[in-house]
């Protein structure tokens, strides 16, 4: 099977990429998706620079251009859910964008005519993640992402949008990533390793825990590669 790896920053796909070795690396776009075999899949891998636009041209791309089958989406994310620790795993089952905001015209945040305000992700996969954390004897956590254009390091912020749209966690790709998936008819998966908590101290936590957190997703999506 094709099978699109995405991410959003270098920490969350070098992983990979050490791991693979071998991969071809292709430039297009202003940005670099880079090719390899895994077993008997065909990986497309890339991280598409932060943010929803970047991820949904990344995402776009590889289901498009490199006619990914399925996507798999590694990263990191600010908890909002009290139970979830920095570390701890997070499958997002649906995803809002936070930040789509026309309000003013009596329509609820998130929303926008012809969407909806939640796009969800594909059950199997997510049902194969269990699967994976079972076997493995990891706990992973089922919920819903917020997605916006902004890091989260704010308990005001962080308790409004959790209060909106009763979210787990935050980050700035996976709704736009679900939402491309979704229009293009793509099994679409969304795996987050906690970083931070979203709240005043987030950015020291993020930079302290990135690198461990975001290999802990990576090495869990390749071992749902192994199920597929
Ligand atoms: N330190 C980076 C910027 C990180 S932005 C730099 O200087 O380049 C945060 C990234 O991690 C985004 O890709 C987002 O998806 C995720 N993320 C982790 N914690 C987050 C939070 N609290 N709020 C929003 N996004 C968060």
């Amino acid at each position: 099977m094709k099978i699109a790896i995405l991410g959003a920053m270098p920490e969350e796909i070098s992983p990979l990429l050490e791991k693979l070795q071998n991969y071809e690396k292709i430039n297009y776009a202003n940005n670099s998706y880079y090719l390899a075999q895994y077993k008997k899949h065909e990986l497309i891998l890339a991280y598409s620079k932060i943010g929803k636009v970047n991820s949904t041209l990344s995402a776009s791309i590889m289901i498009e251009k490199f006619k990914a089958e399925t996507l798999l989406f590694t990263g990191v994310a600010g908890a909002f859910n009290p139970n979830l620790k920095i570390g701890d795993l997070l499958v997002a089952n649906k995803l809002c964008q936070y930040d789509l905001d026309i309000t003013a015209f009596g329509h609820p945040l998130g929303f926008v005519p012809g969407n909806e305000v939640f796009v969800k992700t594909d059950e199997k996969l997510n049902a194969l993640a269990k699967e994976v954390a079972n076997e493995l004897g990891v706990k992973l956590h089922e919920g819903i992402i917020a997605t916006g254009d902004e890091f989260i390091c704010d308990e005001v912020k962080k308790s409004k949008i959790r209060e909106v749209f009763n979210a787990d966690a935050c980050e700035m790709e996976g709704a736009s990533v679900a939402l491309v998936c979704e229009a293009l008819k793509v099994p679409c998966f969304i795996l987050r390793a906690m970083s931070d908590e979203a709240g005043e101290k987030a950015e020291f936590d993020f930079d302290e825990f990135v690198v461990k957190s975001a290999q802990t997703s990576a090495e869990f999506v390749l071992k749902i590669c192994d199920k597929l």
